[in-house]
């Protein structure tokens, strides 16, 4: 049982909403007048038996003893958990007891340690002179901490175990893996080590590089409790200083970045293979408002690339900026490489030859729109509605009016058409964009819509439970069991289909803007409004506790809500 729970399960809701309201024994429950709202006769009644308060009257909203703490006094969840646990004397899970990321944290210095030892042992020194090769200098070496992991497989867990650790201990860090036979491991084996570390300077995990022929070239670490590849951009803490007065470039490897920096351009860092996310823009607009990508030749205006483009380009501008000065719109730029060339070529080629690419980048928006207008015959009026369709997703996904107006002229004026036509067609593309609404099952609200649920304005736990699920879009996967039928609220219901879909699917995060493409206008400014929530601030663990507490009430909930039906149902027949 949870925390929250047991807090629950000690608590009273009858007393505690009497210490705030005075109760009047009413039958098997208890009334009073409304708390929330003016009036003279009572419609504020709280159900011992189901330990839940309801306003029949103008708030008509209701709950349990964790939403009237936080109603009455004004607070979140998180602070509503503080207080009832301070009251209960049930103590919540503390925030500095993060003992498994500690763990992590010291098996990855450890490693770390480890594999740059080991580069300059007498066994490293093929790999050094490899290096040397690469042009790569001692000070890039100590600075991006290049290590070299042993080819036997079984050192690193040997090392880590004579340490004192287990081996599920070494497999919750993500250095070794299971192999068939049950055995173990390194995950690492006869690679060139390349430590990640995250904005603030801490190792999250690896990266790592094939010396042999063995593929993939390129790997990392696993998702653990600390690495978590789409919420950190290889480099950045190394670039963050020139990133305020040159803005940054984005580069897709490890070696790209690292040769970029040895040659001064030390405002480079790596996606590691992603579309950006909306972590990684978070972070990135607290420095800048200027990002380049470097796209390779070979991959530059094909489907994937203009996907992952349009991806990027819908998390920057549903990013709110809150970097000191930042401005209002995130200016993102391409540079395109030369044919079968990557930024570490370039670079090594003539660092000159870089500069003149990041300088001479062209807008995003410029780039889409010459890579669609390809794949169509702009001349034909079908071509010309193809194109509008093909971008409309990222003209509709800006915000902001001004830009947006700014990029309906850019296509007015490519098409050689009306500004209003653009725009009546980008209207058409939104609405035969959604797909069928699935009709919103009313079970519950069909025999018990005379409760105030139906007309409730507010339900606090579907409210922090969906809106923490959009700003941290990973914690679905905490979420495997929720089911639109715990959403009582239609439109949150609606909004939950869409996201189960995506589980359903197999996303490992909530992909916010397929959701505002599938979901009606209305229902988007109720995302955009999730969005926005501020929820208690807490570390990553209290949060998924949270989240999953939300979860399994609103479960709860709606269990019991069957369960009155069923009751009714026998009632009716006898
Ligand atoms: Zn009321």
């Amino acid at each position: 049982m949870s925390v929250t729970d047991d807090i629950k399960n000690r608590l009273d809701i009858v007393d505690v909403i009497s210490s705030h309201t005075a109760l009047q024994k009413s039958g098997s429950s208890y009334k009073s007048t409304c708390p929330f709202h003016d009036e003279k006769t009572p419609s504020f009644f709280v159900f011992p038996e189901r330990q839940s308060w309801r306003c029949f009257g103008a708030c008509a909203t209701g709950g349990d003893v964790y939403s009237f703490v936080m109603k009455s006094r004004n607070i979140g969840f998180g602070e509503a958990l503080r207080l009832l646990s301070e009251q209960t004397g049930i103590p919540l899970p503390s925030k500095d007891d993060n003992s498994d990321y500690q763990l992590v944290k010291d098996l990855n210095n450890s490693a770390n340690a480890f594999f740059l030892e080991y580069l300059m042992s007498i066994r490293g020194a093929r790999t050094r002179e490899y290096l040397k090769k690469r042009n790569i200098n001692q000070d890039t070496l100590e600075k991006f901490e290049l290590g070299l992991s042993p080819s036997s497989g079984e050192s690193l867990k040997t090392h880590l175990i004579n340490m004192g650790y287990s081996t599920e201990q070494l497999a919750s860090a993500g250095l070794v893996r299971n192999i068939e036979n049950g055995s173990v491991r390194d995950i690492f084996i006869n690679r060139l080590t390349i430590p990640i570390r995250n904005m603030n300077g801490e190792l999250a995990g690896f990266g790592a590089r094939t010396l042999s022929d063995s593929m993939p070239k390129y790997i990392n670490s696993p998702k653990t409790i600390v690495f978590d590849k789409s919420r950190i951009l290889y480099g950045l803490y190394l670039a963050k200083q020139t990133a305020v007065s040159d803005g940054l470039v984005v580069v897709e490897g490890y070696m790209d970045t690292i040769t970029a920096h040895q040659n001064g351009f030390t405002n480079v860092v790596a996606s590691m293979g992603t579309s950006l996310t909306t972590a990684q823009v978070s972070q990135i607009t607290k420095l800048t408002d200027t990002v380049t990508m470097a796209l390779d030749a070979d991959s530059a205006g094909q489907q994937a690339t203009l996907r992952s483009l349009e991806s990027s380009w819908n998390v920057l501008q549903n990013n709110p900026r809150t970097g000191t000065g930042a401005s209002p719109n995130l200016n993102l730029q391409i540079s395109i490489l030369p044919e079968g060339q990557d930024p570490d070529d370039v670079i090594r080629e003539s660092p000159e030859r870089w500069l003149n690419f990041t300088n001479n980048s062209i807008d995003a928006f410029d780039y889409i729109l010459d890579a669609f207008a390809r794949q169509v015959d702009v001349k034909t009026p079908y071509g010309k509605a193809s194109l509008v369709h093909k971008l409309s997703g990222f003209i509709t996904n800006i915000e902001e009016p001004m830009q947006q107006d700014h990029y309906v002229q850019i296509l007015a004026r490519f098409l050689s058409v009306n500004e209003d036509t653009i725009r009546a067609s980008l209207n058409r593309n939104i609405r035969t964009s959604i797909p069928q609404r699935p009709k919103i099952k009313s079970d519950y609200q069909d025999t018990v819509s005379d409760s105030a649920f139906s007309k409730t304005d507010s339900d606090p736990i579907e409210e922090y439970c969906l809106a923490s699920l959009l700003q941290d879009t990973t914690l679905i996967s905490v979420c495997s069991n929720i089911s639109p039928d715990y959403f009582f609220r239609p439109e949150h219901k609606e909004i939950i289909t869409q996201i189960r879909n995506q589980i359903d699917t197999g996303h490992s995060a909530v992909d916010v803007n397929s959701l505002n493409h599938s979901l009606p206008e209305d229902l988007c400014n109720r995302v955009q409004s999730l969005l926005a929530k501020k929820l208690p601030s807490a570390d990553r663990k209290t949060r998924i506790l949270a989240l999953k507490n939300s979860i399994v009430r609103l479960e709860d909930r709606y269990l019991k809500g069957l369960k009155t039906e069923e009751s009714n149902s026998v009632y009716e027949d006898g």
